[in-house]
């Protein structure tokens, strides 16, 4: 079933992506079992996402993934940072200086992306895109810091060109501060696109899609 789907998936990208060969599943594995996240990783799966340190970190423990990268895609409280980068290699929801920061002083190497609010929603996390300039040229000056590109999550509607337009944005955002990019800075990565909008995420760029119950099915608890 699981192989099933990702031969979809990786149809879709084929189809919808203007650069399908940059474009990485994150399999987003929350709330999903051991058994089915070994499934994923039997059928190609080289990327695993999670959302909660705790929950991840026990299911690391049990089966640590050799060889698979480690994406943290949830909000991280302050409390949890330290364990996110000794345990994560992607951290897809940088939105604070102060973690910047945190990161930057540390020995970790995880690679970065910054959080925009591209939906709009005011209950929503992440950067609104006028406070984007500010933070980026802020956190660009941090060395040992790497941000490698943007994340955003489009508002969940049925409204297509509502989740396009949310997509677009992103994508012209990462356009406009690429003139920032050096070394450990870059604008390369746009990770948008789950199971009900990855299509049109891939349509307008996406190099990450974050997928979960579209290769897992319901999430179990
Ligand atoms: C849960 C989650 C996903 C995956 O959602 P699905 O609808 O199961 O594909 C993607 N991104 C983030 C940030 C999530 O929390």
């Amino acid at each position: 079933m699981i192989k099933d789907r990702l031969t979809v998936i990786r149809e879709d990208i084929k189809r919808f992506s203007p650069y399908p060969d940059r474009v990485r599943i994150v399999a987003v594995s929350k709330k999903q079992s051991i058994e089915k996240m070994r499934s994923a990783v039997e059928a190609g799966i080289t990327d695993l996402g999670e959302n909660r340190i705790q929950d991840a970190l026990d299911k690391f423990s049990v089966e640590p993934f050799e060889g698979i990268a480690r994406h943290f895609i949830g909000y991280l409280q302050s409390n949890k940072a330290n364990k996110c980068l000794q345990n994560f290699n992607w951290l897809h929801s940088l939105q604070t200086e102060k973690l910047a920061k945190l990161i930057a002083d540390s020995d970790s190497r995880i690679k970065c992306l910054i959080e925009v609010n591209i939906s709009g929603e005011t209950n929503k996390s992440g950067l609104l895109p006028d406070q984007l300039s500010t933070f980026l040229n802020k956190v660009r000056e941090f060395h040992g810091l790497e941000v490698c590109g943007l994340m955003g999550m489009a508002a969940f509607t049925e409204d297509e060109a509502e989740i396009r337009r949310s997509f677009a944005l992103l994508r012209s955002l990462a356009e406009e501060y690429k003139v920032l990019e050096t070394a450990h800075f870059k604008m390369d990565e746009l990770s948008m696109g789950m199971t009900h909008d990855y299509r049109i995420a891939l349509e307008e760029g996406a190099t990450f899609l974050r997928i979960g119950t579209g290769i897992f099915g319901p999430r179990s608890y």
